[in-house]
């Protein structure tokens, strides 16, 4: 808990409360917790923004993830170093998993700094193998995946066309790393950090908890107000990956107390970590409920995007929503209340199991 009153900030209607009023201009940092600053960096997208921590390590700074490789940022960095990081040394880099917004400067630090990568095992190696993967033509099994979704031929030629962005946005990686594992205890200045791991949004997603005041780093882990993006990738088209986020939900449930002050990778700090993870829970078992609705006419992944998301979905960003429709309808068969059937023109046609004439 925040020794600075923060806690009594009135919580919305969600349950939420936000303790800090100012947002972090690029460049500049607010300290959010003893020792902890809270820096943001613009992103490209329609989520226009990453945040990283900055931990007090010392005579130094340990930084936790690091915002997409752009010009904006480059600058940006270059401010928050000689400004609110007061030209001290990056002792440490830890990156929470491997996604560009959070590993994209990282490369670019650790080079100038001369600071260590630090991060989970999986997430290092998976970046590794997906900027590999730049140089090659786009795999058949990509094309099997999207058209067994439902894709038009014209959909997968425009993706074929786009293969290779992973890179675009992530400068050359470190070439070696230090693992962190669920239950480590990091020391950074006098303080123990937790690793907690995490999964569904990425393989093996690094939190730190400090369990003295409760400060939660959360990455992508736990977001106040929109809710991480849960996929199934055509490299593995039967994984759970929403089995995993549901049971990590679960799991932070238990553990975290409710007076932690969770810190972010998108949206503000807040309090309410109970009815936040609760609220993330609900949304997918509501999505779950509504797709096997659908599912009693016989339909496509892409036939599942009203249901998933709650509205039609543009092309922009069809993959994602092709891979998280797909995770749920993956999650329904895991648990017998959905099969497919692959039809002549490779396509996969699901068709809810109905649960009350499966057990009279
Ligand atoms: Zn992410």
């Amino acid at each position: 808990m925040a020794d600075d009153g923060a806690a009594v900030v009135a919580r919305d209607a969600r349950g939420l409360s936000y303790p800090f009023d100012g947002i972090p201009a690029p460049g500049e940092a607010v300290e959010v917790a003893r020792g902890v600053l809270w820096l943001r960096f613009a992103l490209p997208f329609q989520l226009d923004h990453v945040n990283a921590y900055a931990l007090r390590d010392g005579e130094g700074w340990v930084v936790v993830d690091t915002g997409l490789r752009t010009p904006d940022a480059v600058a940006a960095w270059k401010a928050a170093l000689a400004g609110p990081l007061e030209g001290r040394p990056i002792t440490r880099l830890i990156c929470t998993h491997m996604h560009p917004d959070h590993i994209g400067m990282a490369g670019w630090l650790c080079e100038r700094s001369g600071a260590p990568l630090w991060m989970s095992r999986l997430e290092y190696v998976t970046a590794r193998m997906l900027m590999a993967e730049e140089v090659g033509d786009a795999p058949e099994d990509g094309a099997r995946f999207f058209r067994a979704a439902g894709w038009t031929e014209d959909q997968i030629a425009q993706w074929r066309a786009d293969y290779g962005g992973f890179g675009k946005g992530v400068a050359r990686m470190p070439r070696s790393y230090g693992r962190l594992s669920e239950g480590d205890a990091v020391r950074i200045g006098d303080d123990d950090w937790t690793v907690v791991i995490g999964s569904g949004h990425s393989p093996e997603h690094v939190c730190l908890w400090r369990r003295s005041d409760d400060v939660f780093l959360a990455g992508d882990q736990i977001l106040p107000r929109i809710s991480s993006n849960v996929s199934v990738w055509p490299t593995e088209p039967l994984a759970d990956p929403l089995g995993d986020w549901m049971a990590s939900l679960d799991r932070l449930r238990s553990l975290l107390p409710e007076g932690a002050l969770i810190l972010p990778a998108h949206g503000e700090p807040f309090y309410g970590v109970h009815a936040r993870l609760e609220a993330l829970k609900r949304g997918h078992e509501t999505a779950l409920k509504r797709l096997e609705r659908t599912l009693r006419q016989p339909s496509r992944v892409v036939d599942g995007f009203p249901a998933v998301f709650g509205r039609v979905v543009g092309d922009g960003v069809l993959g994602m929503a092709t891979g998280e429709a797909q995770a749920h309808l993956n999650y329904l068969e895991r648990r017998g209340r959905a099969r497919r059937t692959r039809d002549e023109n490779s396509v996969d046609w699901w068709i809810a199991v109905e649960q009350d004439e499966e057990t009279t």
